[in-house]
């Protein structure tokens, strides 16, 4: 039997057919925001038979539809919540999807499903998964008891918004010194800009463009600035793990998004940091802190494995 998961973002709607755990075929349309929603839905309707159409599939070979979507996803009534990101507000998703399509349909918040999508396909063991976003914010997916806790109105799992001891950055919310704000990718690109002025030697000037892997890099290679900037920004992101670490004690922790791909010299730093600062450190377990594995994939898998 077949699933089918689709990940809903700000650029393309992106569907996979999905079996043991693996995608099978991809097809994805353009999400060209702001548009009505019901157009959204009818182009997922289309991805849908175009992958059911090309492997030769009938609906009775699918057993469930799931979508990941960038808002608050109100499982309860099954309308999309706060999508500011493509412009609507409380608008109904899931029983319009199902009724067109005529296949058991499930959603869920983006970062939410990928942590699913990582925690069902990794082969973790214990039933206690969280799972941190770091990109352009910090987002994340909270699993305890083996299931997704997206809290009592669907909105859980806002690490990026916990504040830390930062540098007054203002963040978004309208706090300052939230995670984000001072550990998000984007946070590392202000961090180094504002440090390169000041440093007319360090290597960040032969970039074309500053992103977060130029610090790493330039880490990497040994330059003195980007040595100095990686250690205030893991400094940050461990202050944030543990206070993470300190309130749920998960099996493991998940680092997914961009900054990820950075590796142990993310990891290696990291974990010692956040090993100082934990409440638990004379504990004879301790969080396993990991990266993520599926990288772009684990929206359109945890899609398809919502509801099981
Ligand atoms: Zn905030």
């Amino acid at each position: 039997m077949y699933r089918i998961g689709i990940d809903l973002g700000g650029t393309n709607i992106a569907a996979g057919l999905v079996r043991d755990l693996e995608i099978l075929d991809r097809v994805s349309v353009k999400t060209n925001v702001p548009r009505p929603l019901e157009t959204i839905i009818d182009d997922m309707v289309d991805l849908v038979h175009t992958l059911m159409d090309r492997n030769g599939l009938k609906r009775t070979d699918i057993v469930r539809v799931g979508v990941g979507v960038p808002c608050t996803a109100n499982v309860e009534n099954g309308h999309m919540e706060d999508a500011n990101n493509l412009g609507f507000d409380d608008e109904p998703f899931l029983e319009p999807l199902r009724e067109k399509l005529g296949l058991p349909v499930y959603f869920g918040n983006d970062a939410n499903v990928a942590a699913w999508g990582e925690y069902k396909t990794g082969g973790y063991e214990e039933d206690s998964f969280l799972m941190v976003t770091i990109g352009t914010g910090i987002g994340g997916g909270i699993i305890l008891n083996g299931k997704l806790w997206d809290g009592y109105n669907f909105a859980a799992g806002e690490f990026g918004h916990m504040t830390i001891p930062g540098d007054g950055s203002l963040c978004t919310c309208g706090r300052r010194n939230c995670f984000e704000a001072c550990a998000s990718a984007t946070a590392l690109i202000r961090q180094a800009k504002e440090a390169m002025e000041r440093d007319p030697l360090t290597i960040l000037h032969q970039c074309g463009e500053v992103e977060a892997k130029s610090v790493f890099d330039g880490a990497a290679a040994g330059d003195a600035l980007c040595i100095r900037l990686l250690d205030t920004y893991t400094t940050c992101l461990a202050e944030g793990m543990a206070n993470i670490i300190n309130i749920f004690q998960p099996g493991t922790l998940c680092i997914g998004g961009g900054v990820s791909k950075a590796g142990t010299l993310l990891l290696d730093p990291l974990k010692a940091k956040t090993a100082e600062r934990i409440c638990s450190k004379n504990s004879r377990r301790n969080t396993r802190i990991v990266l993520a594995k599926l990288d772009n994939d684990a929206g359109i898998l945890g899609a398809a494995l919502l509801g099981n």
